[in-house]
Formats: structure tokens, sequence, C-alpha cells
């Protein structure tokens, strides 16, 4: 491989520890009875760090997968569904709801900020019939962060279920599954629980589950249903040979973020991401969002005269590190920093931030004080 290190947020730095779990012997899932109940303390250990009393199942595939799970299990042919969309993942949902005959109806907000659960109750006063309802916890491309422990049940609240994207949001950002009472919520191995990519996590509520029961038409498909995971426990058996080592290294992961405390974790991602934020403001630079932030990553508009491409292109040419830039229309504005899971620390933070002077220093960005300065001063204070 060429690379080196990894900044993108997500895929994010795995810790050696989880690498190596990659490399022990494969099991059969299928024969294996010890292998069921491994998987079912994994999807409790999960519980526990995202505080979750539902059904929490591990499925085979990148977060993606998961997304188009919630969509294909819940919607039925001419179901209203409110899309929540301050993002281009918001957004994306539409298309997952329209592939498996849903009606998207958009809730648009302004992409520089979160959602406004004021202006989302005007709203839905107006019209809340709805089955469900999409909205991304933390939507990367920009790193805008929504209030998903109001919107949730203030979707609750007008009969309406949730499903919430919270793959970059989940142990980077404050998340209760009970307290929101979110229906479906998906994260992934790769963000910032630190695993490789391949796992998506799924956690679904018993009246989201009983939504799928209750369907007039079955579910489409097999891959996306959501409901072939249901009896696994008691039938002690899975619905498709289980990629072993991919659950075995997110256990690790999953592990590490344990003994380290979800608490301290999520302190720590605060801790780095008020740090970068502040050094960006002081360099002159200027951060794409306005207000609501994710600790996750952050986004750095760049004046008009560079691109962002040249930036990541620089910087992987010359030190073999990868950077981010944006999606979709944001492409070359934005330079995007991950700083989640094992990215999140002093030295991995300062190290990306020094690259990036030395980026913007070629193509002649001035800057009022650089990144590294500001961030290590703001860290030690
Ligand atoms: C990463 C991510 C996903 C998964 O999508 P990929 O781009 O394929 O990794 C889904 N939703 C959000 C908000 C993500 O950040």
């Amino acid at each position: 491989m060429m690379y080196k290190y990894n900044y993108s947020p997500g895929p994010t730095y795995v810790r050696e520890n989880v690498r190596a779990a990659r490399s022990l012997e494969t099991t059969n899932p299928d024969i294996d009875r010890d292998f069921v109940k491994y998987y079912k303390d994994t999807c409790d250990i999960i519980n526990k760090i995202i505080d979750s009393n539902n059904n929490t199942y591990m499925l085979s595939g990148e977060a993606i997968l998961g997304l188009e799970a919630a969509c294909a299990s819940l919607t039925e042919s001419g179901d209203r569904i409110l899309v929540i969309d301050n993002g281009l993942y918001g957004n994306g949902f539409k298309d997952f709801v329209s592939m498996y005959g849903g009606l998207p109806v958009m809730f648009k907000q302004d992409y520089k900020r979160g959602v406004s659960c004021e202006e989302l109750e005007e709203f839905l006063k107006r019209d809340s019939d709805f089955k469900y309802a999409t909205i991304v916890h933390c939507d990367t491309p920009t790193g805008v962060l929504n209030d998903i422990h109001k919107i949730c049940p203030l979707l609750k609240k007008y009969g309406i279920m949730s499903v919430v994207d919270s793959v970059s949001g989940m142990v980077g950002e404050f998340l209760s599954v009970n307290k929101s009472g979110a229906d479906i919520v998906i994260g992934g191995s790769q963000k910032a629980i630190s695993a490789q990519p391949g796992i998506t996590i799924v956690s679904v509520s018993d009246m989201a589950s009983e939504s799928m029961r209750k369907r007039e038409k079955p579910i489409i498909g097999f891959y996306a249903n959501l409901r072939i995971w249901e009896n696994y426990l008691s039938e002690q058996y899975f619905p498709y040979t289980l990629p072993s080592s991919d659950i075995i290294s997110l256990r690790v992961a999953l592990e590490n973020i344990v003994s380290e405390g979800i608490d301290n974790v999520l302190d720590r991602h605060k801790k780095i991401a008020t740090c970068v934020r502040s050094s960006i403001e002081k360099s002159g630079l200027r951060l794409f969002l306005e207000s609501d932030f994710s600790n996750t990553v952050t986004a750095i508009e760049l004046p008009d005269n560079i691109r962002a491409t040249d930036i990541t292109r620089f910087i992987y040419e010359k030190h073999g590190v990868i950077i981010a830039t944006s999606l979709a229309e944001y492409k070359d504005k934005i330079i995007r920093i991950g700083h989640m899971g094992e990215n999140a620390t002093f030295d991995r933070t300062s190290y990306i931030l020094s690259l990036l002077d030395e980026a913007f220093a070629h193509y002649g960005v001035h800057l009022d004080e650089t990144l590294f300065d500001g961030f290590v001063k703001n860290y030690k204070k």
C-alpha cells in the first residue's frame, strides 16, 4: 500500500491491537456455538456504549447497508416519509426511500447549521402524516451536528418513528439511544469506533420491529431485510456466514473504548475538536459551518483562489498522508480534518495540522497564526 497515515473522516486510524485481531484463526460462525454468544456479547457491549436497550445487530457490510436496511425494512409502497435534509447524507435518504416505494417529503434546512426544532415543529403542526423520518446525527461532508435527543422525541410526539444515521456520530458524540427514543440507529465500524470498514451496526426499537411485522407486503430483498436477524439468538443460527474476522477486530476496538471509558472518549473528542476549531479561527481561515459543529470532523472553507484537491494532493504526494476534501458541490471548496476515534489525539492532530500549514505555505495562503501553533497553545491552556 502507498499511504502511511489516514486522517479522513472515516475510515480512520486503526490501532495495532485491532489490526492484529484480524489475523486470528477463522472460525465457522454457523457451526461454532461459541460464536453466537460472542456475537451477542459484542452487541451487548455496543448497547452499553450507546445506551440502548433495543435489539442491536452487526450486519456484514459497510454502513450504507445499515441506511438501506432501515429504509428497506420500514418502507411500504406509498408510505409518506419525512426526509430531514441539512446535509448530503440527510438528502441522500430520499433515494433509499423512493427505491423501496416510499414517497419522500423533504424538510430542507440550511446546510451551515443544525436542524431547528422550532421550525421542525412548525412544519409538523401543518403536516405530520409520516410513517417515519430520517435524520443524520453528524452529516460528515460538512460536520454539522443535529440534536437528535431533541429531534427524535419531537417526532415521536407527532407519532413519527425515526431512523438516525449516527455513522460518524457514534462514539465521538454523546449518544443515548434510550434517551433519544430513536427507532433505528445506524453506526459503522470504520468511523469513531476505529475498526476497519466492513460492519454496520443497527439498533432497532420494539416499535420499529412491530411495524416491520405488521407490513402488508413482505420486505423486498434479503440482505437489507432486518427481519432475518430477529431469531438468530433463539435459533442459534445466522442468516448468512458472518465475517468473523471483521467482528473480532470490531470487538477489540469496542474493548479499547470500554477500557478508556466512553465519557473519556467523548471528552477527548471535544477537547481536540475545540482546539482545532479555534486554531482555524486564529489562522484567519474560515470554518464552513456557522454553528452546531460536530466533534468528529472539522470542515475548513478555503479562500476562492485555492482548490481543496491541490492541498490534499500536495500532502499525499509529499508525505503519503490522506486528508479529505468534501463531496459533491463542496469537493473543491472544503478541506476536512477527521479527528475521530483514534485520530482524536494531540499527537496525531497536531501532525496533520502541521502538514496543512506546509501545504498552505506552498500555495501562498497567508495564515495569521499557523494551525499547529494555535492548536498547541490552546491544547496546553
Ligand atoms: C461514512 C458515513 C456513512 C457511510 O458511508 P460511506 O461514505 O460509504 O463510508 C453514512 N453516513 C454518514 C453520515 C457517514 O459519515
